[in-house]
């Protein structure tokens, strides 16, 4: 198996250093050819105007679309996975059941650590958020895994996991290795 994390902007070397602790085999994917290579794939934190805009210059943004393999997308990535973006018209990958605001949290936790609740084992976890999205709705389709204070950070729908926070800043492995189990 071989892991690909999203390259073309953002935190990937991060989910990259998860994957090393693990063990476990990954590929940066900047190319079209380097995505079809991979079992599972990591869209990292960055920016989503930018990921979106180079995804499309080189001809990965629909492969991303119709990417049937498990995916996970921390921040900017769950933005990318949403069906919709409530303050933003551009197209989304449309892989997750929930809508999304970017840049929703305001000042006060543009860059904040956090501990919410893992829900499947009912466990507190460090959660970065920076400048994060907020899930403002979530369909039938999307399963909650983690709230912090009450709200939806996290989902997981199949294959496709969404978090609003950044574990590959905390060190937690739980999420990569739920999706490499897949
Ligand atoms: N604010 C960024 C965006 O809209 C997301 C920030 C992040 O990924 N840490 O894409």
């Amino acid at each position: 198996m071989t892991h690909g994390i999203l390259a073309l902007q953002g935190d990937y070397y991060a989910h990259g250093r998860v994957y090393d602790k693990l063990g476990l085999k990954y590929l940066y994917v900047k190319k079209p050819d380097e995505l079809e290579r991979v079992d599972t794939l990591v869209i990292p934190g960055g920016e989503s105007t930018t990921i979106r805009k180079l995804a499309r210059s080189i001809g990965l943004w629909d492969m991303l679309k119709e990417f049937d393999r498990p995916m996970m997308g921390t921040c900017t990535g769950i933005i990318l996975m949403a069906h919709e973006i409530e303050n933003d018209d551009e197209e989304t990958l449309d892989h997750l059941d929930i809508t999304v605001s970017r840049n929703a949290y305001g000042s006060q936790i543009n860059s904040a650590t956090q501990t919410g609740i893992y829900l499947p084992d009912n466990n507190e976890i460090e959660m970065v958020f920076i400048r994060a999205p907020r899930i403002i709705e979530t369909g039938d389709r999307a399963d909650v895994i983690a709230r912090y204070q009450g709200e939806t950070v996290a989902v997981r729908q199949g294959n496709k996991i969404g978090l609003t926070f950044h574990p590959e800043l905390s060190d937690i492995s739980l999420f990569h290795k739920i999706l490499t189990d897949i």
